[in-house]
């Protein structure tokens, strides 16, 4: 196996003075030459790291020691490198921007449901299944049966709740996404807009993808991750499926790219054999721009 390791992790907690904290924390992980993204707000901490097993191992074991963050949970990824290619530790308003002041998953969130519950409650007849992430990421990879977010940020969410799913308000919701941390906030919304009954699942896909029972059972394609891997497996049963396309032939695959006409950048679907016929391009304009950094050679 790697004998690298990927982190990803949060807690709502309060944390005083984060510009401080974040200098500091910056200092910290530079000294264990981890690499990753962290974001440390008046409500929490939110990172995902790479680094070798002993920095990785020392890095927890040092934020054990910190009364705030002894029972943060860690999932923990193995690699063959580093996912990421620098280090950012950062004080924001949010650990992750959803916009609205009147949620704070410190005093009111959705209810836990763990993995092997989620999985037999996704099969009941009224289960409704909502995915608190991106368009892009649910187009990777989703749970079967849940509803496709029409949004492209977090932030979204709000405007998109109350204009298409009002009357669901009586319904038993489940709601999912990557590691959990948006659930906090989402299934709180839920609950501040008078939704009864609201459950998140606990660790998000990233945990239920690594039980044991259920093993990803239900999901179908990949799960999208904000590194440099872009999608992980996620189902490790014999139903195990890709079900994202090619934007221009419709072919099955996962590849994940970046518009190559550099005013655009885009994300989207592409084919190994499309990439060539078009640039990497998303388009004819863009294949067409003048500020392109397709090269044939980069093909791999
Ligand atoms: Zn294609
Ligand atoms: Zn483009």
């Amino acid at each position: 196996m790697g004998t690298y390791r990927i982190l990803l992790y949060y807690k709502f907690v309060k944390i005083e003075n984060p510009d401080g904290f974040a200098k500091e924390h910056l200092d910290f992980c530079c000294s264990l030459e981890l690499l990753g993204r962290i974001i440390i707000a008046p409500e929490g901490i939110n990172g995902t790291l790479s680094g070798t097993k002993q920095q990785t191992d020392a890095y927890i074991a040092m934020m054990r020691l910190d009364h705030r963050f002894r029972d943060m949970e860690f999932k923990i990824d193995e690699s063959e490198h580093h996912v990421f290619r620098k280090l950012s530790v950062k004080a924001r308003k949010e650990i992750v921007t959803f916009g609205l002041d009147t949620i704070d998953p410190n005093d009111l969130t959705g209810k836990y449901i763990e993995p092997k519950e989620f999985y037999r409650a996704m099969q009941e007849p009224d289960a409704i299944i909502i995915d608190a992430r991106n368009d892009y990421e649910y187009d990777m990879g989703h749970f079967q049966k849940a509803i496709r977010p029409n949004v492209e940020a977090f932030k979204e969410f709000p405007e998109w709740v109350r204009k298409n799913l009002s009357e669901i308000k009586d319904k038993k919701i489940l709601t999912y996404c990557t590691g959990g941390i948006r659930c906090e906030k989402f299934s709180a919304f839920l609950i501040q807009e008078g939704y009864k009954e609201v459950y998140q699942l606990h660790g998000g896909i990233i945990n239920y993808s690594k039980d044991p029972e259920v093993k990803g059972r239900l999901f179908d394609g990949k799960c999208y991750v904000f590194d440099e891997r872009i999608a992980v497996r996620t189902n490790f049963t014999e139903e195990e499926t890709i079900i994202s396309k090619c934007h221009y032939c419709r072919v099955t695959t996962d590849r994940f790219v970046n518009c190559a006409h550099l005013d655009c950048h885009v994300r989207f679907f592409l084919c190994r054999s499309c990439e060539k016929t078009h640039r990497r391009s998303c388009s004819k304009a863009c294949e067409d721009a003048a500020h392109h950094e397709y090269s044939e050679n980069a093909v791999n």
